[in-house]
């Protein structure tokens, strides 16, 4: 595929884009990346985008002279840079299956460098509304237009990342040795009677036929899946995690996961909008109308998003941190923990953003932002405390 086909097509078809350079040299793939950066820097000087933007905060006007937007802009892309190899090194874990982690990698950078060809539909959404910010009348409906159109694009742009991002590529497969299900001792040579000399449990359990059955025989559609292994996850791990094949990419839990992150920003929306009514009175009916559907749909957005970043950092950390000793991909594993404990994200968003409205000093500012903190940390350790069960299961 050529450069050209590349970022034209990105947008539109990102898994058939990601699949035809799984394999293209990275050099190639960052070149293409370049041509995708030097048109977005072209956008947003023709689309005067900088003018709109110092207009409409009424920026003075004296720093945008030629020389020193030049040097914003070269500022600013190389910033970028470091967000897209940032955003990639986070997001390893949503490519990864059974393959080695430095493999995933490569292919989360591949995907972000060409996430550029994205860029220009949202860089072209915050253009178009910078302009009618600087120069148009918002009172009539053209803000709630404009609000709504930039979020569509944001969300398109998210989603089609994530696609490209999950898309199955053929991998390699390695046959293994039997190990022991529990301390994951070689278990080849040894009588299937007798007991593992490391740990000294039974050897047949492990050995047995279905020992890793893939939930996704176990358990039909999110729901279900959600109500059954939800609590269980928290009640007695141990069984639901040894049920789990981590070698291949569960699509029940990206399922899981996409419909927790849909719950958690119509939960974290509607907890800010709720708290207002409650605690605010309604507002007239116009406002009623247009405004409060859009905030809810911008806040959701953005909490949702929170979320993901916060999911993948905790697969990153907990995968990475556990794939030292096999050095092949435990990030599918620590992506399957958290997808399981992903029902609580609507929960703790929707708490969170109702209790946000009653903030109302820094002190108590600084108490919430400590406390969902400290969530995050426990959640965090939760999920430390059960790949254990996930420890030998991706070899
Ligand atoms: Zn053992």
């Amino acid at each position: 595929m050529n450069a050209f086909s590349t970022l034209l097509l990105f947008p539109f078809q990102p898994r058939r884009v990601a699949l035809a350079h799984a394999r293209t040299p990275m050099l190639q793939v960052y070149l293409i990346h370049w041509l995708g950066v030097a048109c977005l820097a072209w956008l947003v000087i023709a689309t005067g985008s900088v003018e709109s933007f110092a207009i409409a905060f009424r920026f003075n006007p004296a720093w945008y002279v030629l020389g020193d937007l030049y040097a914003a802009l070269i500022l600013m892309l190389l910033a970028g840079e470091a967000v897209f190899l940032a955003v990639a090194t986070l997001m390893t874990c949503w490519c990864g299956a059974d393959e080695p982690v430095s493999e995933s990698w490569r292919f989360a950078v591949r995907v972000s460098w060409l996430y550029v060809a994205h860029l220009w539909w949202v860089a072209g959404g915050v253009a178009l509304m910078l302009h009618a910010i600087a120069h148009w009348d918002l009172n009539n409906g053209n803000g709630v237009l404009l609000l709504t159109t930039l979020a569509l694009v944001i969300v398109w742009s998210i989603a089609s990342y994530v696609r490209a991002l999950t898309v199955d590529r053929p991998r390699e497969h390695r046959t293994v040795d039997p190990l022991c299900e529990w301390c994951g001792y070689n278990l080849s040579h040894l009588d299937i009677a007798g007991r593992c000399p490391e740990c000294g449990r039974p050897i047949a359990p492990s050995v047995a036929d279905g020992t890793r059955r893939s939930i996704n025989a176990l358990y039909r559609g999110p729901a279900n899946f959600v109500l059954t292994c939800g609590l269980a996850v928290f009640r007695s791990p141990e069984p639901l995690l040894r049920s789990i094949t981590t070698g291949e990419r569960s699509r029940l839990l990206v399922k899981t996961v996409v419909v927790s992150l849909a719950a958690t920003a119509a939960a974290g929306g509607g907890g800010f909008v709720l708290a207002i009514l409650i605690f605010r009175g309604l507002p007239d009916p116009l406002r009623w109308l247009f405004f409060f559907p859009i905030v809810a749909l911008l806040i959701g957005l953005l909490v949702a998003w929170c979320y993901f970043v916060l999911a993948s950092g905790a697969v990153s950390l907990i995968g990475l941190a556990t794939s030292r000793r096999c050095r092949r991909n435990r990030l599918n594993a620590a992506f399957q923990l958290v997808a399981l404990t992903s029902w609580i994200y609507p929960l703790w968003a929707g708490v969170g953003t109702f209790t946000l409205t009653r903030v109302r000093s820094d002190r108590i500012a600084t108490v919430w932002f400590y406390t969902n903190l400290a969530l995050a940390v426990v959640y965090l350790l939760i999920c430390v405390r059960r790949m254990k069960y996930l420890q030998y299961a991706n070899r």
